[in-house]
């Protein structure tokens, strides 16, 4: 008797935890989320975007923590080349859109 594998199981996993995979509206980084999540308010938004209290930072804590815990750490730029991309990434995103257009 041959012993039964599931070749297609894995990739099938692998897919259905790349569609809980999304984009942070606020800082752009990709996130994994939960069903409890997906379901609240928080759904769109990664945990370092949000207090305690599940409320989005301001823009500069959010700013602040993609140029430092980023871009600097994790892509090795340098302080103002993570500013000009951190700056740049949160105009696009649907978080600060109108904050930034509207003033
Ligand atoms: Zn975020």
């Amino acid at each position: 008797m041959p012993k039964k594998t599931r070749p297609g199981h894995s990739a099938e996993v692998a897919r259905q935890e790349l569609k809980d995979v999304v984009g942070c509206m606020s800082c752009g980084l990709p996130m994994k989320r939960t069903q409890r999540e997906v379901a609240s308010e928080l759904a769109d938004l990664c945990p370092s975007c949000v207090d305690k209290s599940g409320h989005l930072k301001s823009y500069d804590e959010v700013f602040e923590g993609l140029v430092t815990k980023h871009y600097m750490k994790k892509e090795s730029m340098s302080r103002s080349e993570a500013e000009k991309v951190a700056r740049q990434r949160m105009s696009e995103l649907p978080a600060w859109k109108d904050a930034e257009t509207s003033t």
